[in-house]
């Protein structure tokens, strides 16, 4: 019995799959697996993720800005008629959450306990008209701006069983947000890893992020061997972007470690440390941040 329902969901999963390659989608558009193309306009930008299932597609992340919502919006008419049934933000900032309001109605909105509070303490009363002013293309993409948080919170992990397929969501304290949630696909293999390691880039850590908690979280993701890993930002890939990153932090602990255990004040560090081994990697201006949060972490607080 249970494998016959199996069988039907795959069939209908088959059948509401559309044959449209990502290439009919637009540039931005990548096609991961069988229904699941990822978005993600520009090198750095957030990704942006439809999956496609029997009862309508979900959405992971909703674009870096409103005119890549759009996008995502009109590549989801293109690929399946059904309504979006669901949005999962993976944090809580505006290039991941903007574009809720662009799906939602007709979907619902999850992530981690937390994540509404955070936003609507970040929400700007004016971000409707700042967006406008951008440029014409944004005043459009801006009409009917509002900010939606989560309808649904969870707490440490949940599981979502939607058209034949399954979202366990995990998660993260500390990484990167106010609210962090890995979006893992155990029967595609496929893994949304949130902000915590971002593929050639510096992060932004924030003052409450601990180092100590992104390479747990990394370690428990790896743990999941995933076949395809979908970062917060840029191109996805492998589990190589863990691992990447992991090497980075870990020389980063290193360094800055000996520093403070030769007496040498956070000042002293920040003007002296070098990361020569990464000066390709973009975002170098957020380096500081990176140093003030491996000071933290050697000072043991
Ligand atoms: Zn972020």
């Amino acid at each position: 019995m249970t494998r016959s329902i199996a069988a039907a969901c795959a069939a209908c999963l088959l059948l509401l799959t559309s044959p449209l390659g990502a290439q009919d989608l637009g540039p931005a558009f990548r096609k991961i697996k069988e229904g699941i193309y990822v978005q993600s306009s520009r090198e750095v930008s957030s990704t942006s993720t439809i999956v496609l299932t029997s009862e309508g597609p979900v959405i992971i992340d909703t674009g870096q800005t409103l005119i890549d919502s759009r996008e995502v919006l009109a590549a989801v008419k293109k690929l399946t008629p059904l309504p979006v049934r669901m949005v999962i933000n993976t944090e809580v900032h505006p290039d991941h959450t903007t574009g809720n309001f662009v799906f939602s109605p007709p979907a619902l909105v999850i992530n981690h306990a937390g994540a509404g509070e955070a936003m609507q303490k970040a929400s700007d009363p004016n971000r409707a008209a700042t967006l406008a002013a951008q440029s014409p293309e944004m005043r459009i993409a801006a009409e009917g701006y509002r900010l939606v948080t989560p309808h649904i919170e969870y707490r440490d992990k949940t599981t979502l069983h939607i058209g034949g397929r399954t979202f366990e969501l995990l998660h993260m304290k500390n990484v990167h947000s106010e609210a962090d949630t890995a979006v893992w696909l155990p029967n595609e293999r496929v893994l949304f890893a949130a902000s915590v390691a971002l593929p050639g880039s510096i992060n932004n850590i924030r003052p409450f992020v601990d180092i100590r908690d992104m390479l747990a979280a990394m370690k428990m993701m790896k743990a999941l061997n995933p076949d395809v890993v979908v970062p917060g930002h840029g191109s996805f890939g492998t589990t190589k972007i863990f691992d990447d990153n992991e090497r980075y932090y870990t020389l980063l602990l290193e360094r800055v470690g000996a520093m403070v255990r030769a007496g040498k004040t956070l000042d002293q560090i920040k003007q002296e440390l070098r990361m020569p081994e990464y000066a390709d990697w973009s975002y170098q201006e957020r380096m500081p941040s990176n140093i003030e949060a491996a000071y933290r972490a050697a000072r043991g607080n």
